[in-house]
């Protein structure tokens, strides 16, 4: 997976690399599912909601820069492998999911794998988690007509937000980053990702 799925198509930063080969992506999905593991899609982890295809989980990692001290804010937890991988390449993570079943088994699973610098909290993550902001980079792994603007509020001084941005179908993924004088915003790539439920997202699934 590491090498065909994500190497060959460019992400070559060594950090990142080894951050995919310390996390066993199979004990982040049902059993029901654990042949189709390492493939190249997205997989259903309950919920009506998946865990994304590696590549965009490598992608999306890639464009916030993490060098290891950075505090990171993930919105919609799922099944816990995005905010692994991010725990891996920075200093501390906060993942928000508004269905606690999930929150639960995502945070028993990162205690039982002995990573510490994770925190999964339960609510509407499109306000953002201001007791613990700014943070440096935030990751929205679900997709609204617009970026909240809570999120962008809670982003410090440098800090890059990548989030998908769009239609209940398809959407563009985007880079914010906040600098001295305002937030710039870059268009990536096409992307398909499950709808954003809260209040500065869509109002329902
Ligand atoms: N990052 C996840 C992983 O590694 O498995 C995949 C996330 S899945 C594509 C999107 C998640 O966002 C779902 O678990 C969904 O319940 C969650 N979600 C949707 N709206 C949310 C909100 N307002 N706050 C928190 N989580 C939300």
């Amino acid at each position: 997976m590491v090498e065909r799925q994500i190497a060959r198509r460019g992400i070559t930063s060594p950090r990142i690399l080894d951050a995919f080969l310390d996390v066993p992506r199979h004990l982040f999905i049902p059993e029901s599912q654990h042949l189709f593991a390492y493939q190249d899609g997205p997989l259903p982890i309950g919920k009506g909601q998946t865990i994304s295809q590696p590549y965009i989980v490598a992608y999306m990692t890639k464009h916030l820069n993490l060098e290891g001290e950075e505090r990171v804010l993930e919105i919609g937890t799922g099944s816990g492998y995005q905010a692994a991988i991010l725990g891996k390449l920075a200093g501390e993570v906060h993942t928000i999911e508004r269905h606690p079943s999930l929150a639960e088994s995502a945070s028993r699973l990162l205690r039982d794998l002995g990573i510490e610098n994770i925190h999964v909290h339960v609510g509407d993550g499109t306000k953002g988690l201001p007791d613990f902001a700014p943070y440096n980079a935030i990751m929205v792994t679900a997709a609204a007509p617009e970026v909240p603007t809570p999120l962008l509020d809670q982003l410090a001084e440098g800090g890059r937000l990548i989030m998908p941005v769009g239609g209940r179908i398809g959407q563009v993924l985007h880079l914010y980053q906040r600098r001295e004088k305002g937030v710039q915003r870059e268009d990536l790539a096409p992307v398909a990702f499950v709808p954003l439920i809260g209040d500065h997202g869509w109002s329902s699934p």
